[in-house]
């Protein structure tokens, strides 16, 4: 019998199936709208142009200059091409850097937005916007910024490179957990939660194993979405903070920031949350953090920081900032906690679970 609980469900349409993303014009016309504005980054530029192409008279155009960590004056420039083209929505193609270019632009004209995401990371279902101007990155949250229809379509996932799978499924497994031993965890999102990690942890392998297995991608990609799904209702704690921390001060890439981390953050709030956990550790063996950590081994995830730059040197500003300001967490955080923490993760260490 649960305890009392506060649910709000997300209010997003998931259109979800292998060669879904055909029917993009019907999402679009259901939105009200006649001319979209696809996005993309450079590197999915010819995805973009092709789904324009299909789109017809309906491709208001197309901007391809979507980067990592939404910066302001990409957003501008988008946000002139959308006005000059007299588009009315935007269809984002792409993971969290073009999807967080769509919600960019939908935070400041409230355009509906289409995403077909086709990385593991989750941003679509979510109401958070992180972006940078002059150095400096801050999050919004607003109900505009949430994505109006989510397309799933595992085909378009067929060609993310496997490192780059690996590292993006493990992202949407941290906030599975920390879903878990959230403050309003409720026993819908920790349902969600579980079952997100289940799937990922099946397909994942199977991935490495096979790129191009239609059904293991499917599986990734619902469980990227339930994880996602999580990270947009309740709120995250040491490891989102430690990753914002390592991303925003010292420049560490996203996704392979929270694969690396992951297995030392579970192992940090494991005892004390150990009732809240208690499904997901039961699903890596009996040691969450270990577990984990095996786990990225197995499929060739990055395991150490230093790997990406971090120099030893950092780690102590690194402790200092990730405890500045206060925020809830299952175990307390300590600055020597948190340092020996980090210790084990730049130096691709198993965590100890203490
Ligand atoms: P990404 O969007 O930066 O993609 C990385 C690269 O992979 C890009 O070049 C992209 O074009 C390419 N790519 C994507 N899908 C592909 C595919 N199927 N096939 C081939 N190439 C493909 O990576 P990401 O990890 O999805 O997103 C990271 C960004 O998202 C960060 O800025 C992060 O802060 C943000 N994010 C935001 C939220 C949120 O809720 N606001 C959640 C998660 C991530």
């Amino acid at each position: 019998m649960p305890e009392a609980f506060i649910y709000t469900s997300s209010p997003g349409r998931i259109v979800f199936g292998s060669g879904i993303s055909v029917k993009v014009a019907e999402e679009v016309e259901r939105l009200g709208c006649a001319r979209a504005l696809i996005l993309s980054t450079p590197f999915q530029k010819n995805d973009a142009e092709a789904l324009a192409k299909d789109l017809g008279e309906m491709a208001a155009g197309t901007f391809t200059e979507a980067a990592m960590h939404t910066p302001v004056a990409v957003t501008e420039a988008a946000l002139k091409i959308y006005n000059e083209t007299k588009a009315d929505c935007v269809v984002a193609l792409g993971g969290g850097s073009t999807i967080g270019l769509g919600k960019a632009i939908a935070w400041r004209n409230e355009a509906p937005q289409v995403v077909i995401a086709t990385t593991y990371a989750g941003s679509e279902v979510t109401d958070i916007l992180g972006q940078t101007e002059k150095g400096q990155k801050t999050t919004v949250r607003d109900p505009k910024i949430r994505p109006e229809t989510v397309i799933y379509d595992a085909d378009l996932t067929l060609g993310l490179p496997v490192a780059m799978s690996v590292a993006s499924g493990l992202n949407a497994m941290a906030h599975a957990v920390e879903a878990l031993y959230a403050p309003d965890a409720n026993p819908v999102t920790s349902l969600m939660a579980v079952e997100g990690l289940r799937a990922l942890k099946s397909a994942l392998p199977r991935i490495v194993e096979a790129p191009d297995d239609r059904d293991a991608r499917a599986d990734a990609l619902y469980g990227s979405w339930l994880c996602g799904t999580v990270l947009g209702a309740v709120a995250m704690s040491l490891h989102h903070k430690l990753c914002h921390t390592l991303g925003g001060g010292f420049d560490m890439p996203h996704a392979e920031t929270h694969a690396i981390l992951l297995p030392h953050t579970a192992a940090y709030n494991a005892a004390a949350a150990s009732a809240e956990l208690a499904r997901a550790t039961e699903l890596f063996g009996g040691d969450l953090g270990g577990g984990l950590y095996d786990f990225a081994r197995s499929i060739g995830a990055p395991l150490a920081l230093a790997d990406y730059g971090l120099k030893e040197s950092d780690l102590a500003r690194a402790a200092d900032m990730a405890v500045q300001s206060p925020y809830k967490n299952p175990r307390e955080i300590t600055r020597d906690g948190i340092l020996a923490l980090l210790r084990r993760a730049h130096a691709g260490q198993r965590p100890i679970t203490t």
